[in-house]
């Protein structure tokens, strides 16, 4: 039993007969429900009072009881207030929706006044809108649009069916909910059930946040059969056999045109393998990056669509609605290419993000040991970089931890300095020797990583060779200046490395990747935000690879020094220093019109026979030679 209701000049009428012919009940206006005492009074121009209404409204109660048991109806009343429509409620709420059609004032008097076949004068408007009181549990449908459109809309509304589904209620898929929700979109959710373990994980969250109005599940046949289909489910779970387990549990609940988008850490070969696996099923597959953690998932992560580019323009709307958003206004989420390329790119920025998390590192440590620096003034020094271009999330947050103290002393001194790597790092270093692509600065940092998760043997080995750092007696004002410079060149270097990286996978795997629009993507909600990423945006238009264009080259021939003058110093006095390092030897190497290679090529040739090319032959042609006389 359907109620729409609103003050005159709404189009209850029309919209309550569009409706009625929709759902194939009978349609009634409370109008011609009137005595002749009330319609007389309206055609004069006088308001009923509630004594007028009463037998009227207790009239339509039965009548809506009868209408109900009958199978339902549409009735269009104004029912303005509370009191009102308690009358009307003759029959349990669950089985009545009440459609509330408002406007503004001037759009309904203009409306009215272009009516001919109506009683009601339109001085009566003001005092209908003076009377009306919103209703609490309404669907409200603004009069503004066509009514097919209002009609549409209604249906949307009232459908119990969820737009979209997401499965997994940890940290990422939580927060997501929320995002989303939050964002107008009719959710489902669904977490597994463990007896003993996980019990009622997503009814839970659904309960905790109630006014979302979010339905929670934790039997798969269910969610999915709450989802309006075509449906589009995203997986916010455990990277690896999960995902597979999970996929597998999923498909024969499917039914043709469903979307199952994954939106973990996935390997992007994991998700070339299921795109294709799923497209014998025809269901569409996107693997996505998120990027930006808890926070971000929960106010705008950034996004990285690979797969199906129909699948992608059918959720768009939903992703852009969730993500971040660039200087422009525009949704830090774009299509990135076919197969697993979106989930290639969030690899390829967790290797960027590693190298540059390292950097920070070895510049925290060259000025708190080398320099002697206290944290207070490692923490103003780095503030001082964000005015000169180099701010970003991770040098923000990198001045917050040197501020943080527990009972008055600095929580990082307390934590231990071993630190682990999980799939996306590693990943990386092996799709560049997959590519034959080089990955110097990101390599390096996953590597130091490895070296300092062996924390027992480094201590081991620190005992037998003793001191090796020593304090660096160099003015620091003109060492910081220098440092600074040195940074500014290893992050240009790192970026290009993991750009370029993007340009082989590109071309091998023929994905077409748009790198300005990588970088445009990268510029809020993910963890490698910063002044540069905005910079790259332009760069990219001009050039697809970063270390080619002018202002670059302009850049780094100024600031290679200060880099090699960096790394000289902190190497004599005993700092490591990789991924500075790494990134000084990919720029003299990628500089490097001349390298030492023919040498490697002669001794292959000399011990393997494995053949050379010449710089004066044609270089499709090989040659050997015999090295030693027989
Ligand atoms: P999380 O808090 O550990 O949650 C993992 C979710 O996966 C839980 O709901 C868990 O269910 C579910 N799950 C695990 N194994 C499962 C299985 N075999 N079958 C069904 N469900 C299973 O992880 P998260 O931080 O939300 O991360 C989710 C994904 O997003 C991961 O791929 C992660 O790499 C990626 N990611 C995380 C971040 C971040 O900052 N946290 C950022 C970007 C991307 P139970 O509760 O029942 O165990």
């Amino acid at each position: 039993m359907i109620i729409v209701m609103g003050v005159s000049g709404t189009g209850k009428s029309t919209v309550g007969k569009l409706l009625a012919s929709e759902l194939k009940i009978p349609f009634y206006d409370a109008d011609d429900f009137h005595s002749e005492h009330n319609i007389k009074k309206l055609s004069a121009g006088q308001p009923l009072t509630d004594q007028d209404r009463r037998p009227w409204l207790e009239n339509l109660g039965e009548q809506i009881k009868k209408w109900q048991a009958d199978g339902g109806a549409v009735l269009a009343c104004s029912a303005l207030k509370e009191k009102y429509r308690q009358m009307l409620t003759t029959i349990p709420t669950s089985e009545l929706s009440i459609i509330h059609l408002s406007g503004s004032i001037e759009l309904i008097k203009h409306r009215l006044m272009e009516r001919k076949d109506h009683f009601l004068d339109p001085s009566i408007l003001k005092s209908q809108f003076e009377d009306l009181e919103e209703p609490k549990d309404a669907i409200k449908i603004n009069v503004n649009q066509l009514p097919t459109e209002i009609i549409q809309e209604i249906l949307t509304k009232m459908s119990k069916k969820t737009a979209f589904g997401i499965i997994g209620m940890g940290v990422m898929g939580q927060n997501l909910a929320i995002n989303m929700a939050n964002n107008q979109v009719k959710l489902s959710v669904f977490n597994r059930h463990v007896p003993g373990k996980e019990e009622g994980i997503a009814k839970d969250f659904v309960d905790r946040h109630a006014s979302l109005g979010i339905q929670g599940f934790d039997d798969l046949k269910q969610f999915v059969d709450s989802i309006e289909a075509p449906r589009n489910i995203l997986l916010m779970i455990q990277a690896g056999p999960a995902v597979d387990a999970v996929i597998d549990e999923l498909t024969p609940l499917l039914g043709s045109n469903d979307l199952i988008i994954d939106g973990g850490n996935s390997n992007y070969l994991d998700t070339n393998r299921r795109d294709q696996q799923l497209a014998h099923h025809d269901i569409n597959f996107i693997g996505t990056g998120i990027s930006g953690g808890e926070e971000g998932a929960r106010k705008g992560p950034s996004i990285m669509p690979g797969g199906s580019r129909t699948a992608y323009e059918r959720i768009a709307p939903f992703l852009n609605s969730i993500a971040a958003k660039d200087r422009n206004g525009q949704p830090c989420c774009t299509y990135v290419g076919p197969e697993g390329s979106g989930h290639f790119i969030k690899m390829v920025h967790n290797g960027i993000e590693y190298a540059e998390m390292q950097l920070l590192a070895e510049v925290y440590e060259l000025m708190r040991n080398g320099l002697g620096m206290l944290p207070e003034e490692i923490a103003k020094s780095l503030e001082s970089w964000k005015t000169k271009g180099l701010d970003s999330y991770l040098l923000e947050i990198t001045i917050n931890i040197l501020r943080k103290e527990e009972n008055g002393e600095l929580i990082l001194d307390k934590i231990l300095d071993a630190a682990s790597q999980k799939g996306t790092g590693g990943w990386s270093t092996e799709a560049a020797i997959k590519l034959g692509a080089p990955l110097n600065t990101i390599a390096d940092a996953v590597m130091a990583r490895n070296l300092s998760a062996q924390k027992e043997l480094r201590t081991s080995a620190n005992n037998l060779y003793g001191q090796i750092k020593n304090s660096i007696d160099e003015n620091s004002d003109d060492f910081l200046a220098t440092l600074q410079e040195a940074y500014v060149a290893a992050r240009i270097i790192n970026h290009a490395v993991g750009f370029d990286m993007m340009k082989e996978a590109s071309e091998q795997y023929h994905w077409g990747l748009n790198f300005s629009e990588i970088a445009r993507i990268w510029t809020n909600g993910c963890i490698i935000r910063s002044e540069l990423m905005n910079s790259a945006v332009n760069y990219f238009k001009d050039v697809d690879r970063l270390l080619l264009h002018p202002s670059i080259q302009k850049s780094l021939q100024d600031q290679k020094q200060s880099l090699a003058r960096i790394i000289g110093q902190a190497l004599i006095h005993g700092y490591p220093l990789p991924v500075f390092s790494s990134a000084m030897n990919f720029f003299l190497g990628y500089v490097n019109g001349q390298s030492s290679a023919n040498l490697l090529q002669a001794q292959r040739d000399y011990f393997g026979a494995h053949t050379y090319r010449r710089v004066d032959k044609p270089l499709t042609e090989s040659f050997h030679t015999e090295w030693v006389a027989s």
